[in-house]
């Protein structure tokens, strides 16, 4: 039992100590507490509390009237920091300690013109200051703690309002995520459904043939286009079509796409609205009639264009970056050369499928693109692959 009484006063300081710069400033209001801690006017009862006897006469602690209202902060507990980091106004005069007990003055109340008290204050340690100056300092000090504990308030609400449009916005992209996802295998499922896979990572190019149907020669391309796996587009002209049934119906069976290029090939930008309607919707209703497929995309005529006829066609309009020419020189190797010297991905080629010279240019350009690895497809093909939605009134000419 001796042994750990010895050890019980070193441990107590040891913890005093180790508390934090905090506990310096609380040693030393236990130092006032049990030390002069208060002064107190005449009239201090004989062993009235803790306060200390033989006061000078005429000192009192507190005014009349105050009696039972503590003029200085709480007693500390013990081993409780005074101040903790953080807090407003450490040195600034603020009060950080200093015990108060109601004095005799206070009870009597005795009139305390002119007398001071002691207190301690943060980085001044205990010192003497004026009832006026030490009420003063405590209003700063209610005042600075309000406005310490308002700002607290605001960072608080800010933080949890920044949390909360994270959390809004974390939710929104994992939303978009999973519709962008969705879309995918929607647009993988029906690509395996029909047959026909399109890798949007690797290149492509859309052949296009205008001005048939022409079975003697658009049937070749197609026999080309079989062997490599590839698919173009022929923008018919509607009066031709009921000649070339059969061809025109391959173009579906094999995956082709079937478009528009007017009922009888006339400029449309030479024509008044009506006219340029009455153009397109003959050719769309011819072509649907015998293969039963509605063409969505057109070409206009020339390539020809004004704000009537983009206000009037109600289609997308497929134009060209890549114009071979083929209907001027009739030489297959200066359309092989137009197209093999120039194209890249996302491009448009425009060819005609009314000459025997355009179908040989075909049997070179086709195998050489897939040797290149181009993904041979159809306008429509491309232009979802490239994420492009087509519009009716709007021109395209690549998609690259
Ligand atoms: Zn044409």
């Amino acid at each position: 039992m001796r042994k750990s009484k010895k050890l019980v006063i070193p441990v107590m300081v040891a913890l005093c100590l180790a508390v934090s710069p905090a506990s310096a400033a609380w040693a030393e209001s236990v130092v006032v507490a049990g030390g002069v801690r208060q002064q107190t006017g005449p009239g201090v009862a004989p062993g009235a509390g803790e306060e200390e006897q033989g006061q000078t006469a005429g000192e009192s602690v507190a005014e009349p009237g105050e009696a039972g209202e503590p003029l200085l902060m709480p007693e500390q507990a013990p081993g409780e920091p005074v101040s903790e980091p953080g807090e407003p106004a450490a040195g600034s005069g603020e009060l950080i300690a200093g015990p108060k007990e109601p004095s005799q003055a206070e009870e009597t109340g005795q009139a305390s013109q002119g007398q001071e008290t002691q207190v301690l204050v943060a980085g001044q340690g205990s010192v003497w200051m004026s009832e006026e100056a030490r009420r003063a300092a405590e209003e700063e000090a209610a005042r600075q703690a309000e406005e310490a504990a308002r700002l607290a308030a605001e960072q608080e609400a800010a933080r949890l309002a920044a949390e909360e449009e994270a959390a809004r916005q974390a939710e929104e992209a994992a939303r978009l995520a999973a519709e962008e996802e969705a879309r995918r295998q929607a647009e993988e499922a029906a690509r395996l459904a029909s047959g026909r896979v399109i890798d949007p990572s690797r290149p492509m190019v859309a052949l296009t043939y205008d001005d048939g149907p022409q079975s003697s020669v658009g049937n070749r391309i197609m026999d080309c286009l079989a062997q490599y796996g590839g698919k173009a587009t022929f923008f018919m002209v509607g009066e031709r079509v009921p000649s070339h049934q059969a061809e025109v119906c391959r173009m579906v069976a094999e995956g082709h796409e079937v478009a528009n290029h007017s009922m009888n090939h006339k400029y449309l930008q030479k024509q008044g609205a009506a006219e340029i309607q009455a153009q397109v919707n003959r050719c769309n209703d011819v072509i649907e009639s015998v293969t039963g497929v509605r063409p969505t995309i057109m070409r206009l005529p020339g390539g020809g264009y004004n704000s009537t006829v983009l206000a009037n066609t109600h289609m997308p309009m497929i134009q060209w970056n890549i114009d071979t020419l083929d209907w001027k020189t009739r030489n297959a190797s200066q359309t092989v050369n137009a197209v093999l010297g120039k194209v890249k991905d996302g491009d448009i080629v425009l060819m005609h499928e009314l000459y025997g010279a355009t179908a040989d240019a075909s049997m070179e350009i086709i195998p050489e693109l897939a040797r290149r690895g181009y993904q041979l497809v159809t306008v429509s093909e491309m232009a979802a692959a490239k994420g492009y939605k087509l519009e009716p009134g709007k021109l395209y000419s690549s998609f690259r």
